[in-house]
Formats: structure tokens, C-alpha cells, sequence
């Protein structure tokens, strides 16, 4: 059997740390889009993007929020640019228990980011859209997935059909109900 392709959409948001100026507007937005009620607050504290900042440095680097990770790495990573070194995780995008960023401050849920996702669908997402210099820019593109789970019921069909052959359906439905009533 050849398994059926069908297409899904792959969303991309390209950070060039290089244009990144430290405005940190992405954060506020990022955060009123999420408020409930829509746009009723602004708490980078709440934002699913946090830029690391290093004035001095002119260091500034946008990190988004990934999926949350209940355990703690056994490792750590950190990163040295220009000669100073970073705090141990700081570039990592999990929301983690090991340190507080990427969770909600009031109930400590982890936050993660969702494309802002909403309806209706917004044609760039919301830091993208705010981000003057051009640090973010969205891309999609249509790649080609397996359908599993159209391939699965097929494989039902498929193995329905051929007992239904070798036994006939009313023998089926019978062992169907029969099995049925037993609890
Ligand atoms: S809005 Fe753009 S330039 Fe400003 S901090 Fe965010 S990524 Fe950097
Ligand atoms: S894409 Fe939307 S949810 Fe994700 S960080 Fe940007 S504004 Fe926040």
C-alpha cells in the first residue's frame, strides 16, 4: 500500500540577532495579545519571547519559549560571546524547574509560544509584526507529511474486509456483539 501524503504548514520566525536593538517591544506586545481580556495588560514578565540583554555589549538576543521540560537537564550550556560569559541555561527556550523564565508569574504555568495562534488568523505573528528593525521575520512553507492517520483507518478497512471475506460479516457482527456483553 502506498502511504497517502498530505501537507502541513511550517511556521518560522527568523531572529538576526545582528538588527536586534534591545527595544524590548516585542515582550509588551507579545504580552498584551495574551491578555485576558485581549490587550488589557502589558507584562514582560508574562511575554512568550525574552530578549537577553547586554547594553554595554550591544548584545541582544531574543529567545521564544519552548516546550515545557518537567525535569531538569542533567547538563548545562553556556555561551561566551565577545569574551563574556553567559549565565548557565540563558539562551535555553524551556520553560523548566530550574529557573523562573518562561512562566506565568501569577500561578508559575509555563508559558510557551504559540505563533499567536487566534481566530481569526493573523497574517504575522504579533513580535513580528512590532518589531521595527526587522530583527524577526516570519516565514511558512508547505512541506509533505504521511497522513498516519488516515493510513491507520485504512489498515482497519483493509483488515476488516479481508476477515469479512475469510468469515463472512454476520459471523463479525455476532463475535462483535458477543464480546460486547460480556462486562
Ligand atoms: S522588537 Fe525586535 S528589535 Fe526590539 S527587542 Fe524585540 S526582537 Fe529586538
Ligand atoms: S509569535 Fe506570538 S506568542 Fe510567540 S513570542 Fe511572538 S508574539 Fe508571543
Amino acid at each position: 500500500m502506498t502511504a497517502k501524503k498530505k501537507t502541513k504548514i511550517i511556521k518560522t520566525i527568523k531572529v538576526d540577532v545582528d538588527l536586534c536593538n534591545g527595544c524590548r517591544t516585542c515582550e509588551l506586545i507579545c504580552s498584551a495579545f495574551h491578555a485576558v481580556p485581549r490587550y488589557s495588560s502589558n507584562n514582560p514578565e508574562r511575554s512568550r519571547i525574552r530578549v537577553i540583554r547586554d547594553p554595554l555589549r550591544g548584545v541582544f538576543i531574543p529567545v521564544y519559549a519552548g516546550q515545557y521540560t518537567p525535569a531538569e537537564c542533567t547538563g548545562r550550556d553556556k555561551y561566551i560571546i565577545d569574551g563574556k560569559e553567559y549565565d548557565e541555561c540563558a539562551f535555553c527556550r524551556a520553560s523548566c524547574p530550574s529557573r523562573g523564565l518562561f512562566k506565568e508569574p501569577d500561578s508559575g504555568l509555563p508559558l510557551k509560544c504559540d505563533m499567536c495562534e487566534s481566530d481569526p488568523s493573523l497574517a504575522e505573528p504579533m513580535c513580528v509584526q512590532w518589531c521595527l528593525p526587522d530583527a524577526l521575520t516570519y516565514e511558512e512553507r508547505e512541506v509533505e507529511v504521511e497522513d498516519e492517520a488516515e493510513n491507520e483507518q485504512e489498515d482497519v478497512e483493509i483488515g476488516l474486509e479481508s476477515l469479512a471475506d475469510k468469515y463472512g460479516w454476520q459471523k463479525i457482527l455476532d463475535t462483535v456483539a458477543r464480546m460486547s456483553k460480556k462486562d
